[in-house]
């Protein structure tokens, strides 16, 4: 039986890259994107991959997470890989941060990861060796954050990295790995065109951090090429 993964935000930048890493590694790839007109090149590569199936799911709609995790109830889930992921408005420094904007990104950022794992937790537990991979960013540390600003997406991806830890110390009893991830700063939408690594390097490293986890790794925040970024 292949195993098994569902990946969020899987029609462009790196959660596209990390659906053709699985495929390659011969996973059942359950990819989810919300809007068709956005998602050209993944439906037509799950029209030439019987193995790829694809789910539409905005993160933030609680319902739908509920109802694909029913759709998904009747296998083990080996990988969650929360990679939906949103920035919010650019140039918001201090002083006029937009609260109604922060709350959209806290939905995605923060609250859809927890929700995803909540939804998928019985399938996971049922994986020989369950892993739930949240896509951060550095600039969710502290220590990294030396420069200031970004209040939105920043404190959203530190958020993160606290449910990541407190997943980990709720399921790691039950053989459930629980890690955040920093893909790099990656030529995407999000990341801009003068980022530094394009999304098959990112992909690519990230599915090996993925590949080596041990127990000893949960509750840990990992750069895409496998060192430990502190908190
Ligand atoms: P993109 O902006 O290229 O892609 C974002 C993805 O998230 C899209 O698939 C988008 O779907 C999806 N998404 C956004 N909101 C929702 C939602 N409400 N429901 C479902 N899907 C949603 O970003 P990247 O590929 O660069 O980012 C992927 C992850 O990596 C994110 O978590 C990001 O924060 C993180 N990251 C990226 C860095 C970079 O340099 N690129 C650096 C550090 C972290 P749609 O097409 O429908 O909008």
């Amino acid at each position: 039986m292949s195993a098994r993964i569902l990946i969020t935000g899987a029609n462009r930048g790196i959660g596209l890259a990390l659906v053709e890493q699985y495929l390659d590694a011969n996973f059942e790839v359950h990819a989810c994107f919300r809007n068709e007109k956005q998602a050209a090149e993944l439906i037509a590569l799950a029209a030439a991959k019987p193995n790829l199936q694809l789910h539409q799911l905005d993160v933030t709609d609680h319902d739908a997470i509920e109802a694909l995790s029913e759709t998904l109830s009747d296998k083990p889930l080996d990988i969650l890989l929360n990679n939906a992921g949103y920035y919010g408005p650019k140039g918001y420094g201090f002083g006029n941060t937009d609260a109604q904007e922060w709350r959209k990104v806290f939905e995605i950022n923060t609250i859809a990861p927890l929700k995803m794992a909540e939804a998928f937790y019985p399938q996971l537990k049922q994986a020989q060796r369950g892993i739930i991979a949240s896509v951060s960013s550095k600039v969710g540390s502290m220590t990294e954050n030396t420069s200031g600003g970004g209040y939105i997406y920043r404190s959203s991806k530190a958020a993160l990295n606290s449910v990541v830890k407190s997943l980990s110390n709720d399921l790691l009893p039950e053989g459930i790995i629980s890690v955040a991830l920093h893909p790099g700063w990656v030529q995407t939408e999000m990341g801009g065109p003068n980022a530094l690594i394009d999304t098959q390097t990112s992909a690519t490293g990230l599915k090996h951090v993925i590949d080596t986890l041990t127990p000893e790794h949960s509750g840990g925040f990992y750069n895409y090429d496998g060192s430990v970024i502190p908190w």
